[in-house]
């Protein structure tokens, strides 16, 4: 079992560390090997996603990513710019299916904006595709009218086939999980949507113990906030999903709790933190490590099949929490404050 650790930028370097002593603390044999991305990589080797990291990359099982963005960079042309690492492994990698899960602990419950009895207990899971839809659809771009005023455009589009691939990871999580799958889209508007409709009722009946339901994207939005526990899995386009996805990680009020993976159709994942690189608290061992620590528990459940030692880190997060223990993002008044490192000790010693 390989993994290829990418830190990337800001404090990509504290997170994946103590993701990497956790992972390291289970004795499963993995192999690791780092390799420098983001801003990271344009310093060292001149592009954000330096060919030697691709390489490693796709030489490995899985990626424990950090994050990317330097501020310092951004006058570089858009191609060399950080970011650019993230989209260009996805693209290269062909990682369609991206699952952001969004838990409500207990003893967080306080952070969320919402009110305590409507999000606590929360856990629900959003599958957002992400690689086609408006963000690749072409033709796109902007055009000179004849009246002579200018107009973007882009184009929404999705082909039946990349819709069967994530309707089917859709399917396969809810049947792990409740046996319950809503699917949004926009079917009462959009040509796009009609089809993704049609193909999930059609991969639904491969699916029998699983219950399919239909929401349109401007209702789900709302659902969300006023109950959202309603749902379980959520699978949906990559425009709708990216919005959706974020709004459900707010329910939670932690930004620095929450994981994701996404997933190609051979188990490969990459998996990081919803975060970014946090420039503003980098190099001072103050950022939340649990996000990429509860992100390798997740590499474990969907890349290496090993579903018992996921649980056991999100066990060790859950005493951890219990014990009141925490970061300054999710510190309160009576709790007991650690930095990064600390956070990654008191999950080891939970471990
Ligand atoms: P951000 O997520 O980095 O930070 C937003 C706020 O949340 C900041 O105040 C930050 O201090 C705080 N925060 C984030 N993670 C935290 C953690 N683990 N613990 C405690 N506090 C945490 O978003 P931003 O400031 O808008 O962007 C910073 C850079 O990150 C930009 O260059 C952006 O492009 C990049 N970015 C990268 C990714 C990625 O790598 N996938 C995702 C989002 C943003």
């Amino acid at each position: 079992m390989k993994i290829c650790v990418l830190p990337g930028d800001g404090i990509g370097t504290e997170i994946t560390a103590q993701a990497v002593r956790v992972l390291q603390a289970l004795e499963l044999k993995f192999e690791m090997e780092e390799a420098p991305i983001g801003g990271a990589g344009y310093r060292a080797l001149g592009h954000p996603l330096p060919e030697s990291t691709l390489a490693l990359a796709k030489a490995s099982d899985a990626i424990l990513f950090g994050a990317v963005g330097d501020f310092s960079l951004d006058h570089l042309p858009r191609e060399l710019r950080p970011e650019q690492a993230i989209l260009g492994l996805r693209k290269a990698l062909n990682l369609f299916a991206n699952f952001r899960p969004a838990i409500v602990y207990p003893e967080l419950v306080q952070a969320s904006t919402l009110k305590a009895e409507v999000v606590a207990g929360l856990d629900i899971l959003i599958i957002r595709e992400l690689t086609g839809d408006i963000y690749f659809g072409q033709p796109r771009g902007i055009r000179r009218l004849d009246n002579g005023e200018r107009e973007g455009f882009d184009t929404m589009r999705y082909a039946e086939s990349e819709i069967r691939r994530v309707a089917h990871v859709g399917f396969q999580a809810a049947r792990k999980r409740s046996g319950r799958l809503c699917s949004v889209d926009k079917a009462n508007v959009l040509e796009s949507s009609q089809v993704w409709r049609e193909v999930a009722i059609r991969v639904g009946k491969d699916y029998p113990t699983v219950k399919l339901s239909h929401m349109y994207v401007d209702n789900a939005a709302m659902q969300l906030l006023k109950n959202p526990r309603q749902f379980d899995v959520i699978v949906t386009g990559n425009m709708f999903g990216d919005i959706l996805s974020d709004e459900a990680s707010m329910l939670t009020g932690s930004i620095g709790m929450l994981p994701s993976a996404s997933l190609n159709d051979r188990k490969f994942g990459l998996y990081e933190p919803i975060h970014g690189s946090a420039p503003d608290i980098a190099g001072k061992d103050i950022a939340n490590p649990l996000a990429t620590i509860l992100s390798a528990a997740m590499m474990l459940r969907y890349s290496f099949d090993r579903a018992e030692d996921a649980v056991r880190i999100e066990t060790a997060v859950k005493k951890v929490l219990a014990l009141g223990i925490r970061t300054g993002d999710i510190y309160e008044p009576g709790m007991t404050k650690v930095g990064t490192a600390g956070m990654g000790d008191a999950v080891l010693a939970a471990l």
